[in-house]
């Protein structure tokens, strides 16, 4: 039978994940000092297959520091013995050093690794998980060991690394049923596995989202630091089919899980000449996609990322976000995608505002428009019985939860259908060609002269003089103000700005950065 080795300090549960997927007790358990440092043995099954575990951290005291022999010990038993490996972490503790040095002995030994993230008690804490990958491991599970959470996820996975068994006596079940990698979540929650989460008061569950939000951007920091993408180049002209000169523009898919990316990756290339091509000098399997249309050039950037989909729902979901963030840095242009079956949600919202901070241009695409446009013989949408949505109504609601995004088109497509390919392939040239534009300082002043301030809601400080005005900066196009005073912008006299600047200038598509130079 294959063997599965579970390594990892002390205190992270080892033992509990050994009893849990070995459905016995340790048959030996002590506490005495000097006890034997032995590994444990136990046998496991997964959908009628076998193999066997062994705990590598033996009977040793809980709560007794990892020296570093123990750690060298433990990672030596797994290289030499194990055919998959499942390292331990406990998630809701740092990482310490012997976690470290163990990841770093098992990464160099090339077998089959798995984190396995414990105490993630609920799948609201799933994301934390991502903390972890700064170990270096690819395959990261959240679990929780004593309340039989993610088990199933970290068994697909760990057989499904392991050696197929030889013979057909092997198997207990059809070959179908072996083969099976997913597994019913639904089935996973009605087991009970899951108590239910204590109701929360409203300032809680504020605290609790807000709290969430930092550890996402913190997550999702770490993991671009674990993970670099290749650096952001200037939109560049490119030298093709001997006299054209193309210009390029990278182009981010963005959005939450099943709003339609991938589908609309497909629709964007694959009509197309797609051209794939690995990005240099990246460590993961980061894959560019890239059309020539009309004398352009678009990349889609990370296209092995935008099919990248998460274990559970919630995993599925933080990694959409950490994928946006990612996405949006090797891009200039990036493509929100909404299904229109569902409107805009928290998540759209947070994956938006990702979109606009990052100073990237931003498209709105309200996806799966063909859900909401079909019309029954009695006249009425088969959407939800309601009569067909009116594009009109449908784009102020958007607008109204995106409002940070107020410049940024809005397409209605069916990328299913293969409906607003076109469009979108202009859009984003426009865009692209907007964010680059540039104005003079002699154009910004004599529009400068013709603002009228008093119409600002927040004056921006009656003291203040603005001297003069210039472009500093393309992509995103960002102003420089030459006051008098050291200030601060309020956001909405920012805001009044740059809409005035639009107004004349138009810069569609792309969000205008500001910055204050007091002059001595
Ligand atoms: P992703 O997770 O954002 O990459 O989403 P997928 O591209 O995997 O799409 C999720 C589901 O929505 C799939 O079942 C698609 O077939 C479906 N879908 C995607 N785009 C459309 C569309 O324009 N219309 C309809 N009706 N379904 C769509």
């Amino acid at each position: 039978l294959p063997l599965v080795a579970i390594c990892g300090r002390p205190n992270v549960g080892k033992s509990t994940l050994f009893n849990r997927l070995t459905g016995s007790r340790r048959s030996i358990v002590g506490d005495e000092p000097g006890i034997t440092r032995d590994r444990i043995y136990g046998q496991m099954e997964w959908f009628g297959r076998e193999a066997r575990l062994v705990d590598t951290g033996g009977v040793v005291p809980d709560d007794e520091a990892l020296i570093p022999s123990e750690i060298f010990r433990q990672a030596q038993v797994a290289l030499e013995e194990a055919d998959s490996i499942v390292m331990v972490v406990d998630g809701r503790s740092e990482l310490a050093s012997p976690d470290m040095e163990l990841a770093r002995l098992l990464l160099r030994g090339g077998k089959p690794l798995f984190l396995a993230v414990n105490k993630m008690d609920s799948e609201s804490m799933y994301w934390q998980a991502e903390n972890f990958r700064q170990l270096g491991f690819r395959n990261v599970v959240p679990i929780s060991a004593e309340h039989n959470g993610g088990i199933g996820d970290l068994l697909d996975e760990v057989f499904a690394s392991l050696p197929e068994p030889k013979t057909e006596e092997d198997f207990d079940e059809t070959p179908t049923e072996v083969m099976m990698t997913e597994i019913d979540e639904e089935t996973e929650d009605s087991d009970g596995a899951w108590t239910a989460p204590e109701a929360l008061t409203e300032d809680e569950v504020r605290d609790r989202l807000e709290a969430e939000r930092d550890a996402d951007r913190l997550a999702a920091q770490v993991y671009l630091e674990d993970q670099p993408t290749a650096p952001t180049e200037r939109p560049r002209m490119l030298r093709s089919h001997g006299e054209h000169v193309l210009k390029e523009t990278k182009v981010a898919i963005i959005g939450r899980p099943n709003v339609g990316k991938s589908t609309m990756l497909n629709a964007l290339t694959g009509t197309e000449r797609a051209i794939v091509s690995p990005i240099a000098g990246t460590t993961r399997d980061a894959v560019d996609e890239v059309v020539e249309r009309g004398g352009h050039s678009f990349r889609f950037v990370d296209t092995a990322g935008i099919r990248r989909k998460g274990k559970t729902k919630l995993m599925a979901e933080k990694l959409s976000v950490i994928m946006a963030r990612k996405h949006l840095e090797a891009a200039d242009v990036s493509l929100l995608v909404i299904d229109a079956t569902e409107g805009v949600t928290g998540l759209d919202a947070n994956i938006g505002g990702y979109a606009h901070e990052s100073g990237r241009s931003v498209i709105i695409v309200v996806n799966k428009w063909d859900l909401m446009t079909k019309v029954g013989k009695d006249g009425m949408r088969l959407w939800d019985g309601k009569p067909p949505a009116d594009q009109k109504i449908y784009e102020q609601d958007v607008r109204d939860a995106l409002k940070y995004l107020e410049y940024a088109p809005l397409l209605f497509v069916s990328a299913l259908d293969g409906k607003g390919v076109d469009a979108m392939f202009k859009k984003v040239e426009l865009v692209s060609r907007e964010r680059r534009k540039r104005v003079t300082t002699g154009q910004m002043n004599k529009f400068l002269d013709k603002v009228d301030f008093q119409k600002a809601s927040v004056p921006m400080n009656k003291r203040v003089r603005i001297y003069y005005m210039t472009q500093a900066a393309v992509a995103p196009p960002t102003f420089v103000l030459f006051t008098d005073k050291d200030v601060k912008m309020h956001f909405s006299f920012e805001r009044f700005l740059a809409n005035q600047i639009r107004e004349h200038f138009g810069f569609i598509g792309s969000p205008i950065w500001f910055k204050i130079k007091a002059r001595n």
